[in-house]
This record gives structure tokens, sequence and C-alpha cells, in this order.
């Protein structure tokens, strides 16, 4: 089985639009969270997203979109770009969001948005945090967004993107907490949208990176009157 994972898709339809060009034919779409929030086109990423067969488990700014977490946890610009993506959804939309369950396992996979040890806020950003997470999923490899930076932290504390995919393959190696960066608002100094594919049978797991038009997801942020800052940091990816 192939699988296209995405996450922190952030209502950029030129980002999503790109990868699931790039990625071609897969039998499946994982995403990882955040499908809305920051970005100008929340509906047609949720209805895009709708059309394929895929998985999805909500992030915070998908729940902080239609209620079901507090506004008061976002800074400022986040807030304002979801009090403008709520007034955007209708009810179906909403109700999408609302039945996603918070963990998904797909063995040898679990997915989550932030963290399994809590699914909606926890950042995992060093080793420490991802070692700490352990404990809290039972499959060889969790996958998570949230940080919007690609990530393959092992339990043994190292860093190792190789070495994910023996894993995937149930050899005996350390388990991994992957990211695949986000597609629709990087933050590694790489605008390129970013998602993950996975070959099963292969054992293949791999990080990809494709350019998109950054220039038209920024001019609908602005055209929308959300704030700069979100269409400034696409150029940069930062
Ligand atoms: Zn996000």
């Amino acid at each position: 089985m192939r699988i296209a994972i995405l996450a922190d898709i952030h209502a950029n339809l030129q980002a999503l639009e790109a990868v699931i060009a790039d990625a071609g034919s897969v039998d499946e779409w994982w995403c990882l969270g955040d499908i809305v929030g920051y970005g100008a086109d929340p509906v047609a990423c949720i209805e895009l997203m709708s059309t394929l067969p895929h998985l999805a488990v909500p992030g915070n700014h998908d729940l902080g979109a239609v209620g079901e977490a507090a506004l008061d946890r976002f800074n400022g610009n986040a807030r304002t770009c979801l009090q403008w993506t709520a007034k955007q959804l209708g009810s179906e939309h909403k109700r999408y969001v609302l039945a996603l369950a918070p963990k998904i396992v797909r063995d040898p996979f679990t997915l989550v948005h932030a963290s399994p040890r809590d699914t909606v806020w926890e950042y995992i950003v060093s080793g420490d945090v991802a070692r700490a997470n352990m404990p809290h999923f039972s499959t060889p490899l969790c996958l998570v967004g949230h940080t919007h930076r690609t990530a393959a932290f092992s339990e043994d504390g190292t860093v190792d993107f190789a070495r994910a995919s023996a894993a995937l393959m149930g050899q005996p190696v350390p388990r991994f907490i992957c990211n695949p960066g986000a597609t629709g608002q990087p933050r590694d100094g790489n605008p390129r949208a970013a998602y993950m594919k996975v070959d099963t049978v292969k054992g293949e797991l791999a990080w990809h990176r494709v350019a998109y038009d950054w220039h038209e997801a920024a001019r609908r942020i602005t055209a929308a009157g959300l704030p700069e800052i979100e269409a400034s940091r696409l150029r940069t990816g930062n």
C-alpha cells in the first residue's frame, strides 16, 4: 500500500494541490491535522481532502475553528485567523471536523496531531519530549504534525530519518516519532510544501518537498484581510 502523509495544510489550497499532483497515484491520504487556520481557503481544503480516500485526525486549529478548543490558547494572529475561518465554514464542514477521532492506529502507525500523550497541544520539538511520549503509543511508529518541522525521533534519543524505514518493516530497531513537516506553512526555513510518502510493501518511508505557487496563497491571505505575517512567512518558510 502506498500512502501520502500530509500535516498542517492550514487552508493553503495551492500547497495542497501541488502535493496531490506531486504524490501521484497513492492508495490513501493521511492528514495529521490542521487542515484550516492561517490560510485563505479553509472550505476548499476540507472539500478537496474529502474527495480523496483519506484518514484525518483533528489539529488544534481545526478544533478552534469549530468551537472545540478555547481561542484564548492561540496567539493573536492565529486567533484572528480562526475567527475568520469559523465564519467561512458551513455546517457540513464543521460536522466533518467534529467527526474526526483524535488518535488513529493503523499498524505499524499511530496517527495524532500534536503528541500521543496530548493529541491537541504538545510540541515534540526535542528528543527528550519525544522519549517522554514513547510509552503513550504501542506501534513501531507514531506520526505527528503540529511543529511544522520535519522530524524522525527515535526512542534511543537519536534523530535518524533513514533508519525509521526499518521500523516500518518490523525490524528490531528503536521505535520512532516522525513528522512530515508542514504542507501549507513550513517553518524550517524551506518554503516548499512538505509531505511524506510510505510504501508498506517496499518498506520505504520518504520525506518530500515540492515547490508551489506561494505568491498566490499569500495574495489570497492578503485579499481576505488576514494578518500580513501569515502571507509573508510563506515566502521564507518561517
Ligand atoms: Zn499547525
